[in-house]
Formats: C-alpha cells, sequence, structure tokens
C-alpha cells in the first residue's frame, strides 16, 4: 500500500518527446514553457492574447511582424515578459534517449544525497587496503543480519551520515564507465603511498578525475612505514596542478595508514566536509534513473545488475528499462543481502528481474508501466544497432573535427600528447597551446613521455580525444585496442609538422598529405653477428607483414630509435619477398648495427591520401 502511494506521488522523468502531440507549450504557473520555435500566432494562442496585441507590441517597438512569422528565443522571451510570464525553453529530448533528459527540478523539492566515492592511485600504494579498511570499521558481524555479497559499490555509515564507495579500485573502471557517457563519481580519493610518493598511475588517475570534473582527496597512506614523507608527496603533487590546502590550494590531504587502521576517521570527515561542499542534491520523488554499475549472469537467477540510483526512487516493483533490455524489478537487494523496498539517490542495489545481462555503465530508468519499459528498450535496442552499424564505417577522425570546427560545432579540441622525452612533451604541448584562439580552444589532457598505453586510449575515449604520438609508436596491441574504441592515433617526427597539422585543423581545412601504411611489426628475438656483413635481427612477425621493399623503423620500449630501409629479408637461408605475421624472418637494416633483442622493427609504405 505504502509503496503505491509514493509511486503515485513519483514524477515521471520524461520532460517532452519528439513528437508532436506531446509538446508542452503551457503556461504553469506564471511560467511559459516551449519546446520549439513559435509563430506570432501560436504564441498568442499559447499566451491567451490576440495575435494583434503582440504585432502592436513589435509595431511599437520600431519592429514589424505578421500573424505567421516565426519568433526567435529572444522575441518570445521579450512577449512573455512583456505579458507577465517568465519563459523557459525545454530542450526535445526523445524518450528513448533519456539519458539526454537534463532533469531541473524545483530547488523545495531537492533532497541531500550521500557523496559517490571512487578510489584511485598507483598500484601497491593500497586502494584495496583502504577499501577494506573502510568497509571493516565500526563493523559488528552480523550487524546487518546478513552475510555481505559483493555487489561493486557499498554504503559506509559515518557520523549519522551516508558515503557510497565504488569498491572497484582504480581508474581504469572508472574511465571505462565515462568512455561509454556515465559518471557516477562525485569525489575521487587519490592514494598516493609516503614512502613512493607520485608514480605513474597517480598522474593517470589525477588526469582521469580532471578530465572528468571530479574533485580529489589526497589520501597520503602508509603513514606507518619508516621513510614516510608525506612533504615529499605534496609537493610532487602540485608539479601535476594538485595543490594542497596548506599551500593555497583547494585539495585536502589526510595522512593515513590502511592497514594499521590510522587516520581512517579523519578521511571519512573530510569526505563529508568535500559533499558538503558539493551541495549534492537529487529529488527522491522521481521515478528513478541512474547508471549500472556492474552485471553478470548469475546460474541461479538469471541476469543479475548492481544499479546506482542517481536521482528518484527506484521500488522494488518497478518496471526498468537498463541499457537495451528491460525487465520488473523481482527482487532487490543492498550490499548485506538484505531485501529492499526501495533505494533513494546515491544507493547501490543488485536487482534481478531483467531480461538479459546489461553493460557496466549503461543507463537504468523506472516506468510506470510495463508496456512503456517494454516500447522503450525496443526503440534503444534499434537504435544502439543503428548506431554500431553506423560507427563501422565512420570512425571519428581529424576529418571529422575538421568538418565540425568548419560548421562551428566545436570549439574545443582535446588533445593526449605522448613523447619520447619529457623535454620534447613540454615543448610540444608549449607550441600546441600557442595555437589557441578565441574560436577554438586547444585542451591538453595529458602530456607525458613514454609508449601509448591501454589507458591513454581509455582516456581518449572517455574525453573524445585524439592522441598524438611524437617519435613514439603503439604496439599492435594499442593500436587494435584504438580502433576498437575509435581512438585515432596521430604520429609525428617534426614538431612543425605536428603544429601545421594542427593549425590546419583550426582554420577547418585538410590539406591532401603524404600518409603512411604500416605493414607491420617484428619483433627481434635473437641478434647474429656475420662477419662482414654485421648484426642481423632474429625475428618473429607479431603483426601484419614485413616486405623487402618497405620502410622501416627500430622501436624500443616504445620510442623510435631508428628509421631507414631494409637491407636484406630472408627466410632462413633465402631471400624473402614478404614474410607474414607468425613466421620467423632475418633482417639486416641498412646502415644500421645496433639491433638489440626486445627491439621492434615496423614495416611501413608511404602513398598519397586523395
Ligand atoms: P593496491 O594495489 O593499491 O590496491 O594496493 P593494496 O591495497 O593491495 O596494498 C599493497 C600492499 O601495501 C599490501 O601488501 C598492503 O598490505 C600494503 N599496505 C597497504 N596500506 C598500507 C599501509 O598503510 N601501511 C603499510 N605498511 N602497508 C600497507
Amino acid at each position: 500500500m505504502k509503496d503505491n502511494r509514493v509511486k503515485q506521488k513519483r514524477e515521471a522523468n520524461i520532460v517532452s518527446k519528439n513528437n508532436k502531440k506531446n509538446e508542452i507549450n503551457k503556461v504553469n504557473g506564471g511560467v511559459f514553457v516551449y519546446t520549439k520555435a513559435l509563430t506570432v500566432g501560436e504564441l498568442a494562442k499559447e499566451l491567451n492574447v490576440l495575435p494583434s496585441e503582440i504585432i502592436k507590441y513589435f509595431f511599437l517597438n520600431r519592429k514589424i511582424v505578421t500573424i505567421n512569422q516565426t519568433l526567435d528565443d529572444e522575441s518570445i522571451g521579450e512577449v512573455c515578459l512583456q505579458f507577465g510570464y517568465d519563459f523557459k525553453k525545454e530542450e526535445i529530448v526523445a524518450e528513448e534517449d533519456f539519458e539526454k533528459v537534463k532533469i531541473e527540478d524545483d530547488e523545495s523539492l531537492l533532497k541531500s544525497r550521500p557523496a559517490v566515492v571512487t578510489v584511485m592511485g598507483h598500484v601497491d600504494h593500497g586502494k584495496t587496503t583502504l577499501i577494506d579498511a573502510i568497509r571493516n570499521s565500526n563493523l559488528v558481524a552480523g550487524e546487518f543480519g546478513g552475510i555481505s555479497q559483493e555487489i561493486g559499490a557499498y554504503i559506509k555509515e559515518f557520523k549519522g551520515q551516508k558515503i557510497t564507495f565504488i569498491d572497484t579500485p582504480g581508474h581504469e573502471a572508472f574511465s571505462a564507465m565515462r568512455a561509454r557517457g556515465a559518471s557516477v563519481t562525485d569525489i575521487v580519493v587519490l592514494v598516493v603511498a609516503a614512502d613512493d610518493g607520485v608514480m605513474p598511475q597517480t598522474i593517470e588517475a589525477i588526469d582521469h578525475a580532471k578530465a572528468a570534473n571530479v574533485p580529489i582527496i589526497v589520501a597520503i597512506n602508509k603513514m606507518d612505514v619508516p621513510g614516510a614523507n608525506p612533504e615529499k608527496v605534496i609537493n610532487e603533487l602540485m608539479q601535476h596542478d594538485v595543490i594542497a590546502e596548506k599551500y593555497g590550494g583547494d585539495v585536502m590531504t589526510v595522512e593515513i595508514s590502511a592497514k594499521k587502521n590510522i587516520g581512517i576517521e579523519n578521511l571519512l570527515d573530510t569526505i563529508l566536509v568535500e559533499a558538503e561542499m558539493l551541495e549534492l542534491k537529487a529529488n527522491p520523488d522521481r521515478y528513478a534513473i541512474g547508471t549500472v554499475l556492474e552485471a553478470e549472469l548469475d546460474p541461479g537467477c538469471g541476469p543479475k545488475a548492481t544499479l546506482l540510483v542517481q536521482n528518484g526512487t527506484l521500488l522494488s516493483s518497478d518496471y526498468v528499462v537498463v541499457g537495451t533490455v528491460y525487465g520488473k524489478v523481482r527482487r532487490m537487494t543492498n550490499e548485506h543481502n538484505k531485501v529492499l523496498k526501495s533505494a533513494t539517490p546515491s544507493i547501490p542495489v543488485s536487482i534481478i528481474g531483467l531480461s538479459d545481462v546489461p553493460l557496466a555503465g549503461d543507463s537504468f530508468m523506472a516506468f510506470p508501466t510495463e508496456k512503456q519499459a517494454k516500447d522503450i528498450a525496443s526503440r534503444r535496442k534499434n537504435k544502439k544497432i543503428e548506431e554500431e552499424r553506423a560507427a563501422n564505417t565512420n570512425i571519428s577522425s581529424l576529418d571529422e573535427l575538421f568538418d565540425k570546427i568548419n560548421e562551428g560545432q566545436l570549439a574545443q579540441i582535446n588533445i593526449i600528447l605522448k613523447t619520447d622525452s619529457t623535454g620534447s612533451a613540454e615543448a610540444v604541448k608549449a607550441s600546441l597551446e600557442k595555437l589557441n584562439n578565441d574560436q577554438v580552444k586547444i585542451n591538453i589532457i595529458r602530456a607525458a613521455a613514454g609508449a601509448i598505453s591501454e589507458s591513454d586510449i581509455l582516456l581518449a575515449s572517455a574525453s573524445n580525444a585524439i592522441i598524438y604520438g611524437f617519435n613514439v609508436r603503439p604496439s599492435a596491441f594499442v593500436k587494435n585496442k584504438a580502433i576498437e574504441e575509435k581512438v585515432e592515433i596521430r604520429l609525428h617526427r617534426i614538431i612543425y609538422a605536428l603544429i601545421e597539422e594542427m593549425e590546419d585543423a583550426i582554420k577547418g581545412h585538410m590539406k591532401k598529405e603524404e600518409v603512411e601504411k604500416v605493414l607491420g611489426q617484428a619483433e627481434v628475438r635473437n641478434v647474429f653477428k656475420v662477419s662482414k656483413v654485421g648484426n642481423i635481427a632474429g625475428c618473429m612477425v607479431i603483426d601484419g607483414s614485413i616486405k623487402n621493399t618497405a620502410k622501416v623503423r627500430v622501436l624500443r620500449d616504445g620510442s623510435i630509435i631508428y628509421e631507414g630501409d631494409i637491407d636484406t629479408l630472408k627466410r632462413f637461408k633465402d631471400d624473402a619477398k614478404e614474410v607474414k605475421q607468425g613466421f620467423e624472418c632475418g633482417i639486416k637494416i641498412l646502415n644500421f648495427n645496433d639491433v638489440r633483442e626486445n627491439d621492434i622493427i615496423e614495416a611501413y609504405e608511404i602513398t598519397t591520401k586523395e
């Protein structure tokens, strides 16, 4: 009974449909809400005034309009104010695109919600230990009357308040979610070991948090270890624009030992302070909307998903669309396996009852009727199939960027820059940033020395960035990942060429250019010294093929150390024209003798792009 009442009270999430009949142009409590441009006649009807009154108003303001003339937003606003109404334009969102619905609730309907926290940091700095320490502190065995279950998130009650922790540590899950358009995290806790300092994955985590615009709290961990040096950590973080409060910045830092349970309460206090500053609010009196944190096929109960409610309230009897599947919530439990009747904003719950397994990062929404849920799920499925079809032939690329800039649709280009040395990273970054102008901003979300990695691809995918490699090359694995994630990697060897290309992009035109086609890569397994001839690289072709006419470059740890031509290519003792993936070969590079084991020899050709 009680559930029903809540249900009736809840508002549906859909603001308007992309369907003429359902457009809402209404005078609602003094606010005229409209969704599209209107003619003078239409506006007059909506506002319940005579068209002649509107025409007269404009006439008195030295503007001649006719009854069938379409008014722009500014003019509609002017008329509304003239006739005593506020006005608001609502974007038309197709019902099946519910993740795009911008929910704007009246301030009076909003209630505080718990913060959602993700723990990130370098491997072995203590993320898992911290997550466990928080989960277990103050927890009396059996307190919740159930055996705990792993649902991907848990709620920590502290000083009468709740904090939701996502319990997969690290930035992979975080960026995988963002790559799918979901953002669930309000606060990132960055764990840095006091005896180790800022490490590559610390920097990656900072990049991810900044790209997502999520505030960071630094937990300086392992304070119990002799040699712990929190000052060093704070100084190193400053080089990455994470400025601690005591140095005038806005990042709170807490010294802890996750293993010895020291400083944990202080950290939780700090999270509550940050959460309060963020003024996190949602409206519980809506049908729930949120994101899938985890999903799996449970052998006993079928598709099972952990949902994080981000707005509204999910009831145990609701119909939901999750990703492209739908269902009725048959059973809803929390991390202690306790059956719940309802879940309010920021609460993670595990549900069963879906018709199929959704994906982590998918959005979900609850609907009043099964018919609605079924219908919307099927429309989403069709749309996804269409999108996938289109995406296969339409990789997001620099060309697309040019087009978007030309059409004035894009004002910011996100770039990830990987180079052979820290010095060149700084130099290229500085040169690129000089290209910023009033129309287009170049936003370098990561500039670092080192090979292009999988994490770069995920960050690029999550932020719609292009990756520029300067004197570095991606491995075959990373290249495939880039194709999978539809991320473009552009490689350059001369700063000038890279800058020129970006300059052209900003001006919105792309030249026909010489493009290189990578044929394949071979890994050096042995080096044979042959007198009078020199060093021959005994290789295994690990990707594509190597041709004897190709140009080659030698990569060591992802950086280019030599470029030139093949002198001889052999299969056993015979000269070969081409050696394909999975076969061994001997390569002698012209005028280059310093080949070593584990080097990668990459073969390529130059062609002209039409
Ligand atoms: P993760 O890779 O970041 O999840 O790191 P783990 O939580 O697995 O911790 C890595 C290692 O550091 C483990 O051996 C932990 O026991 C240890 N460790 C974690 N926190 C502390 C701490 O506060 N003090 C000390 N001395 N060791 C810690």
